[in-house]
């Protein structure tokens, strides 16, 4: 069934606190940043799934949440069992990410299996020991970040998932892991699944600053308290806490604070900047800034920003049904002939009018994404692979919205 492009957002009111996983990115896009989760209109991307599907078994691994399995190993491979079970029961109950279903398909099994290694390798060297729970349910929505500020003032928990908030910092969120590692020595440890370190071996300042931003509220909390800030994921990098993190830090709040005071309501538009940031972001179809801007971009011509995400709008031309599915031909937005194969029946598209206005977020490219080295944005799409999956996969996360004629 089909539905009406949703409607465009048009203010935010500024959240009391900032998540420190996401603070990097105002200078990027501050809207996408601000915006609550539930204005978001788009389902997380496969990649992004599959993280919090990780990010929640190394939690219950760290927790001893093991049930009767002794062996981390074996514990390993249960737990990750019985969430992607859940995970895919949860994608299946909900329209927008149905096609998702089983996940481990849609990433594709070599990026499953090599992450999937890389995590197991960490909880098996990891000395961790069970506490004779069984796991907890995971949940999608649940992340590290968004915790609203509510309470005493600075609060540094100890553990897994632990609670970090200060008020008069502004900071709130749950690092990865806190420990006590003597009576005046704290570890701060932050896992990832993805990349963390440039192409010197240095970590991200993005990760820094992650980190940075959860040792201020710690220092608060534990005056005195030497700091040691880590990252773990394929490899483990220690991040050194010094007078340069800690200005580079507190700077980056203060500007922070400064530019988007707690409770104002602001203009979505005077917030929203696209680029290539905008790929994954859940805001696409209600931002304006968005909508407008990016067409401009499509052609392949001159200096654009890249990648894209694999959106397109416009005019239908013609419909035809070939091989059980249905081919359209757009003029698209940028001025281009697109041509959308293989869109599933179930997606009802098959008698759309001439110059009628769709949406189409999240499809796949049936072509290659590079050209003479250059990053280009397609003008064929599919949702359906032409090639029954030998190169080309499914656009699992497709989303189709009709615009006003
Ligand atoms: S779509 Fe792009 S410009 Fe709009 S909120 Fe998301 S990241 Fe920002």
């Amino acid at each position: 069934m089909t539905r009406n492009l949703p409607q465009l957002l048009k203010s935010i009111r500024v959240p009391r606190s900032f998540s420190p996983s996401q603070l990097f990115d105002l200078r990027n896009c501050a809207l996408r940043v601000l915006a609550k989760r539930a204005e978001r209109y788009l389902p997380p991307p496969p990649s992004a799934l599959h993280g919090i599907l990780l990010h929640h078994v190394r939690e219950q691994m760290l927790l001893g949440r093991w049930g009767n399995k002794d062996s981390p190993e074996e514990a390993f491979d249960w737990i990750l069992e019985q969430a992607s079970f859940r995970l895919d029961e949860l994608l299946a109950g909900e329209d927008k990410t149905k096609y998702m279903v089983p996940l481990r398909n849609t990433i594709g099994r070599r990026k499953w299996n090599q992450k999937t290694f890389e995590s197991k390798l960490w909880a098996i060297s990891s000395g961790l020991e069970s506490c004779g729970q069984d796991p907890g349910l995971l949940e999608i929505e649940r992340t590290n970040d968004g915790v609203e500020y509510n309470g005493e003032n600075n609060t540094c928990e100890e553990g897994a998932e632990a609670l970090v908030k200060s008020r008069s910092l502004r900071i709130s969120g749950r690092a990865d892991l806190i420990e006590k590692l003597n009576h005046n020595r704290l570890r701060i440890t932050d896992f990832k699944s993805g990349k963390f370190i440039d192409s010197h071996g240095n970590p991200l300042p993005r990760y820094k600053l992650q980190l940075g931003l959860y040792a201020l509220v710690a220092e608060k909390v534990y005056p005195g308290r030497s700091i040691e800030l880590r990252l773990d994921g394929a490899r483990r990098l220690r991040v050194l806490w010094d007078r340069s993190l800690r200005e580079f830090c507190s700077k980056a709040l203060e500007e922070a604070s400064q530019t988007y005071p707690a409770g104002t309501v602001m203009e979505a538009n005077a917030l929203a900047t696209p680029g290539s940031w905008c790929v994954g972001c859940g805001l696409r179809p209600r931002c304006q800034n968005y909508l407008n801007t990016v067409p401009a971009w499509w052609s392949n011509s001159g200096d654009r920003p890249r990648p894209l995400p694999i959106d397109v709008w416009g005019e239908v031309l013609e419909t035809k049904i070939y091989d059980g599915a249905t081919v359209l031909e757009m003029q698209d937005d940028g001025g281009r002939l697109i041509r959308i194969k293989g869109i599933s029946m179930e997606r009802d598209l098959t008698r759309l009018d001439v110059g009628k206005r769709v949406y189409f977020f999240d499809l796949k490219p049936t072509e290659s994404l590079s050209s003479h080295g250059r990053r280009i944005h397609p003008l064929n799409f599919h949702d359906i692979p032409p090639d029954g999956g030998l190169v080309h996969s499914r656009a699992t996360g497709l989303q189709i919205f009709m615009g006003e004629s």
